[in-house]
């Protein structure tokens, strides 16, 4: 990380006396305060890992660290798909399930720095094993990881899906774009995401009366046909009208531009 971070300051002709602060957007859970990565389920080995000050020694300016998923809620809430909401829960679905929340028009992080993991929300109190050794958490339904691991054994032979993906194996993206083929076994599984989607949505419906669900990635990409419709539609079966009504469902905006933002949102964090 070093030696990428000194060979981009050079490509962009900037002095490293020059730069102000550093903003580190790493998989959770960390902890803040020392600027230690924990025991990240997605990133093994990277265990008590104090990338704080290793950072800071080689760069020589402040470094701040933040939770992936809280960084990239920061990021669609100050530039993207989040601008103007006070109360705002991001879910993205990538390798894990990241979710971030602001809250009366900030970051929430918890006690630990590290609330918000809703990813690992159970919705399905015995069902499928999780990377993070739980079960049944919402991350092993439609975590990017876990999807392609069960398209990987349910894949028919044959189908849109397999053709798409080829000798590389079914992911997630193959399945987004055979469902907008209409292809049946495509449809299932893209039905079967949002059902799971929605037992997490509206417990956080339920629990923080969001203005805004901001939702990166897989549903970004299934889009507002495959996804977002029909999630607003179950979800609003799920929860209290009283708090559902009002719920702006929004696929995240920032796309490919994300990570430079977000680590700029962690950096400047009041800006
Ligand atoms: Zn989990």
């Amino acid at each position: 990380m070093l030696e990428d971070a000194r060979s981009l300051l050079r490509e962009v002709g900037v002095a490293p006396a020059e730069l102000v602060a550093v903003g580190v957007s790493v998989p959770g859970p960390l902890d803040r305060e020392r600027g230690v990565i924990l025991a990240p389920p997605n990133l093994p080995g990277w265990h008590d890992v104090p990338l704080r000050d290793v950072l800071e020694a080689g760069l020589g300016v402040p470094v701040r660290l933040e939770n992936d998923a809280n960084a990239a809620a920061l990021a669609e809430w100050r530039f993207g798909a989040g601008r103007g909401f006070d109360d705002l829960v991001y879910l993205t679905m990538s390798t894990g399930v990241g979710a971030g929340l602001v809250l009366g028009g900030r970051l929430y992080a918890g006690a630990s720095g590290n609330a918000g993991e809703l990813g690992h929300l159970s919705v399905e109190w015995e069902g499928e094993p999780c990377v993070c050794g739980q079960r049944g958490c919402l991350e092993a339904y439609v975590g990017g990881a876990a999807w392609t691991r069960r398209l990987r054994t349910c894949t028919p032979g044959g189908s849109r899906v397999a053709v798409l993906a080829g000798a590389a194996g079914a992911s997630p993206e193959h399945v987004v774009v055979a469902a907008g083929e209409g292809d049946p076994f495509a449809c299932e599984e893209i039905e079967r995401f949002n059902r799971y989607l929605v037992r997490g949505l509206a417990a956080a419906v339920f629990a923080f009366a969001p203005q805004a669900i901001v939702l990166g990635t897989i549903a970004a990409a299934a889009g507002e046909r495959l996804c977002l419709e029909p999630v607003r539609a179950a979800l609003a079966q799920r929860v209290w009208p009283a708090l559902g009504r009002g719920v702006s469902i929004r696929a995240a905006e920032l796309g490919e531009r994300l990570p430079e933002l977000a680590g700029l949102c962690v950096a400047f964090p009041e800006d």
